[in-house]
Formats: structure tokens, C-alpha cells, sequence
């Protein structure tokens, strides 16, 4: 007879991440990771690091931080919420926002922990599909009552960006549910509806240190929204964990606000980067969207995706394969170093002109 507590295990299909291979001689393209290190601002914070100050609590609530945050972005330090990573931000503006029987909308082709959310809290949701040119249309958002709405942008492995005006008809046509725009990528993108939040209650959007400021593994993600969404999102992380970003990720992510220009400096080389591989792969005879991101998501009509990954693994770059419905003909590639960029485009280029001979 089974036992009760094996019954009773709650049964969760967890996220799949980009596999993390090691070695000083891979190419890591597959985790959307940024190739430049953080600011030296962060470098100087870690080293001026008091460790006696580590038998105290941190400061509740991030204060300082949240305060850096909140310069930056121009809101009040009442319109931020700081936490242990975007994902754990977003896990508890799932927890704190979408609670209603209806179900929540995201994209079917999406950052692919949304589902991986709602089976964990019960939360009923519906994917939208995207249109054939992988487009999200926010209508497809606004004429059906949901529980909530929560689109990437740019959206994620596409890399396409909706613009301004769509995101504010989305936002103020959608009104009786809370509108989460995570913008993990915007930083790389043209458009940022962070302003947007001051004019709609309804709206809150997140954002990541991971990528654009070169700070993965220490673990840092906000959301920014009305007073009222902030303090529901507060009381709700606050009864999973009181503290939950350390002292030390606290001065580091302090420290990295106050360097805009290593910021910029590093945002705007990879997204040239970025359109110069972009350049090279459409002279390889490959289809690429408009990445408004620090990845490509990319085809070729002759090439299967999986060969192809398959290939680069084995001269040890690493880019990511997707073996899901629409996608399998993709790969989504992430913008390291100029030097890591002509190494992928050479073996790529060596990849095409075999299939080519034959
Ligand atoms: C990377 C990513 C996140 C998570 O960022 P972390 O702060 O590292 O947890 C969230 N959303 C999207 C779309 C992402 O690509």
C-alpha cells in the first residue's frame, strides 16, 4: 500500500535553466548572462565590506538600496520593492497579485517560469498565442477578463519589443486586473514603462540586476509600482522572508547604481554587439527577429537548430536549444564579447559552408 506522505508529495515541474558547463575555454551564450563584469564601483563596495557587521540583521526592507533604486528611476522609495533576484520578485507578485478564479494571461511563447508560478501557487492561467510573426497583440490581452496579464518586454526568446503606446492601451484597457511588466531586457531595449506606473494603478514592473548590470550570481531583482500594489507585494514577501536580500548583495547592488557610466558604457557595447552579429547572420542565409535584447533568436530555412547546437557544444560554445512546440527550429543565442561573438560566427560560418559542399 502507498503511503499517505508519498501521495501527498506535491508533484511541481520546476524551471529549466541554461545548462551551466564549466572550463575557461567554453563560450557560455546560453544563459543570457552578461560577458562584461560588474562596475568597479561593486568591486570597491565588496572589499570596503565590514564583515563584523554580519551578526546584525540587514537593514529592513533594503532601505539603502531601494533608495539608489528609486534615484534612478525617478519614483518614490514607496514605489519600490527590492528582493533576492526578479525571480523571487516575481515569484511573490504571482503570490500577491493573482489570486482571482479567472485565469492569468501570459504569451505562449514566454519566459518559461510563468507556468512554472501558477502550478506552484494554483494559479489557473491561459497562454495567448503570438502571431505568425511571433508579435504579442495586446488586444488579444484586453477583451477577455483575466486574472492578470504578465508580458516580458521585450519578450523572451523572441527578443521583440511591443512599443509604448501598446503597452499603455494594454494597461488602461485592462483595468480590473493587475498588469506585471517584467522588463528583465528593456535596458537593452528602447522603451522602459516605468513611467507609466505613476499614471496607472494597475501596472507594476520588474526589473533584474542580472543582466544588463553583470550581477547573476548575486541575486538582485525590484519591482516598481503604485504605493498601493508596493505594500501588498511587501506584505506578501514579508511573510515568506523579512530579509530577504543579505547586507552584502545590498552594498554590492548600492554600489552598482552609483557608476551610471560603466552601466551605459557596457549596455551600449553589447548592443552593438548585438546588431553586428546580427549583420553577419543574416549574410549566413539566417532569419532573425529584431532583438531589442543581449541575445538573438535565430533560424535558417536549411539548418536543423538541433544539428547546429549540437555542433558549436562540441567546439564547446554553448547557445540555447529549445525542444518546444514553434520554437524547435530556433536557437537563442546570448551577446558575449566582441572576441567570444567572431569565435560563434566562425563556427557557425564553418557549420553553414558544410552543409553548403554537400
Ligand atoms: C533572466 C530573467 C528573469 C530573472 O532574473 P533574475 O533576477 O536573475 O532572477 C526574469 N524574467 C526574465 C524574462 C528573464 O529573462
Amino acid at each position: 500500500m502507498m503511503n499517505d506522505w508519498k501521495a501527498n508529495l506535491t508533484k511541481l515541474v520546476p524551471y529549466e535553466a541554461g545548462e551551466q558547463v564549466e572550463g575557461d575555454d567554453v563560450i557560455k551564450l546560453n544563459s543570457n548572462e552578461n560577458p562584461y563584469p560588474p562596475s568597479p564601483s561593486v568591486d570597491r563596495a565588496l572589499k570596503n565590506f565590514d564583515y563584523n557587521t554580519l551578526n546584525k540583521y540587514p537593514a529592513l526592507g533594503s532601505s539603502k538600496l531601494d533608495a539608489a533604486i528609486a534615484e534612478h528611476h525617478g519614483v518614490g522609495i514607496q514605489n519600490v520593492l527590492s528582493g533576492n533576484s526578479s525571480d523571487e520578485v516575481l515569484a511573490i507578485c504571482f503570490r500577491a497579485f493573482f489570486n482571482s478564479k479567472k485565469p492569468v494571461f501570459f504569451p505562449d511563447i514566454t519566459y518559461s517560469f510563468y507556468p512554472v508560478w501558477c502550478s506552484y501557487y494554483n494559479i489557473p492561467f491561459k497562454k495567448i498565442p503570438l502571431d505568425d510573426s511571433f508579435r504579442i497583440s495586446f488586444r488579444d490581452y484586453t477583451l477577455t477578463e483575466n486574472g492578470g496579464v504578465i508580458i516580458p518586454n521585450p519578450n523572451a526568446p523572441t527578443g521583440i519589443e511591443m512599443n509604448l503606446q501598446e503597452i499603455e492601451k494594454l494597461v488602461s484597457e485592462n483595468t480590473s486586473s493587475v498588469v506585471l511588466i517584467d522588463e528583465a531586457y528593456a535596458d537593452f531595449g528602447e522603451v522602459s514603462a516605468i513611467e507609466l506606473t505613476k499614471k496607472y494603478p494597475n501596472l507594476v514592473v520588474t526589473k533584474t540586476m542580472s543582466k544588463s548590470r553583470s550581477l547573476a550570481g548575486l541575486r538582485v531583482g525590484y519591482a516598481i509600482g503604485s504605493q498601493e500594489l508596493i505594500t501588498a507585494l511587501k506584505a506578501a514577501m514579508h511573510s515568506f522572508n523579512a530579509y530577504p536580500l543579505s547586507s552584502v548583495a545590498i552594498d554590492a547592488a548600492t554600489a552598482s547604481f552609483q557608476d551610471d557610466q560603466y552601466f551605459k558604457e557596457t549596455t551600449k557595447r553589447i548592443v552593438s554587439t548585438r546588431e553586428n552579429t546580427k549583420t553577419a547572420l543574416k549574410k549566413m542565409g539566417f532569419e532573425l527577429s529584431d532583438s531589442k535584447t543581449n541575445f538573438l533568436f535565430i533560424s535558417h530555412s536549411r539548418i536543423d537548430a538541433y544539428e547546429l547546437y549540437k555542433y558549436l557544444f562540441d567546439k564547446r560554445i554553448i547557445v540555447r536549444y529549445f525542444d518546444k512546440d514553434r520554437i524547435s527550429d530556433y536557437l537563442r543565442v546570448s551577446i558575449g564579447t566582441e572576441k567570444e561573438m567572431k569565435k560563434f560566427l566562425d563556427a557557425v560560418g564553418e557549420f553553414v559552408e558544410g552543409k553548403d559542399a554537400i
